[in-house]
């Protein structure tokens, strides 16, 4: 992509060219968060509307698959909410600045971890550590 050939903005570009980088890299974190999260928000909203459609079915047999998958899709619904509200907390990060520092020792998180994980809020090691404490 090539810069615009006026003067003027390419002065404006070089003044602010560091702050610049540092706003595209989170905006497209928060792109990449987004994206996950209208995907979690479609499927969540799918999937409740699934269960009822086969409840809807006349015999025993109809009515017990129905409530069998309903406990399905409830478990993963419970699962894919999960995901959506970290999603949330790493976009509210993004919006703070926080974004990509890890919430418990303050170092930034490897870019590597964040491509992978990008709802994370903490380094590896924090994690490892706090999934330890949770057993
Ligand atoms: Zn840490």
């Amino acid at each position: 992509m090539a810069y615009p050939t006026k003067v003027g903005s390419r002065e404006r570009n070089s003044h602010h060219g560091r702050l610049k980088r540092v706003d595209n890299s989170n905006s497209r974190a928060k792109r990449l968060l987004e994206a996950e999260f209208d995907v979690i928000a479609e499927r969540l909203h799918r999937e409740a509307a699934v269960p009822k459609a086969s409840l809807a079915g006349g015999d025993f047999l109809d009515v017990a698959q129905g409530i069998e998958h309903q406990e399905l899709a409830r478990l993963s619904a419970s699962r894919l909410s999960e995901r959506a509200k970290r999603l949330q907390i790493a976009l509210s990060r993004v919006s703070e600045g926080d974004y990509g520092v890890c919430s418990e020792c303050g170092t930034s998180i490897p870019p590597q971890r964040l491509r992978a994980v990008p709802d994370a809020t903490t380094c590896v090691a924090c994690q490892a550590r706090l999934e330890r404490g949770a057993h």
